[in-house]
């Protein structure tokens, strides 16, 4: 992974005592519980944010002379912040729905209106001669 520690021995000979030396800040992953390095998690982000995955970061990586990074690392630090922004997400279509409850009540100074929504949705179909739908859609 990117985050990593210094192990730097003393060079009297003496005392030969090793220094751990961090090369950047940990935090505790809210999902294992166990300690993390941040740059990893932001990496994760990055993944996310940019739409690439294990194969296109350690293209990235390689081409930098760095060493890639195995795919269960990277699931993690998506993982955890997927799940940040899986809450994130979720917090602002509460707050959203709240919003757009008052204001259609205070509209109609009925305090049990109630909210009309409407969806359309759709999936893949291929003309291939065969009746084909896909798995996934989009509403
Ligand atoms: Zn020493």
């Amino acid at each position: 992974m990117l985050g990593c520690m210094l192990y730097i021995q003393c060079d009297n000979p003496a005392c030969a005592a090793i220094n751990y030396v961090p090369l950047g800040k940990r935090h505790k992953d809210p999902n294992t519980k166990g300690v993390v390095w941040d740059i990893n998690t932001k990496l994760g982000a990055a993944m996310l944010h940019a739409g690439i995955g294990e194969r296109q970061i350690n293209k990235f990586l390689t081409v930098l002379n760095m060493k890639a990074i195995h795919h269960k690392s990277l699931k993690k630090s998506e993982r955890e912040v997927g799940k940040a922004i899986e809450n994130v997400a979720k917090e602002s279509v509460r707050r959203a729905l709240f919003e757009e409850k008052e204001a259609t009540c205070k509209q109609s100074n009925d305090s049990n209106e109630l909210i009309t929504v409407s969806v359309d949705g759709g999936w893949q179909k291929r003309g291939s001669g065969k009746c084909y739908n896909s798995l996934s859609g989009a509403s």
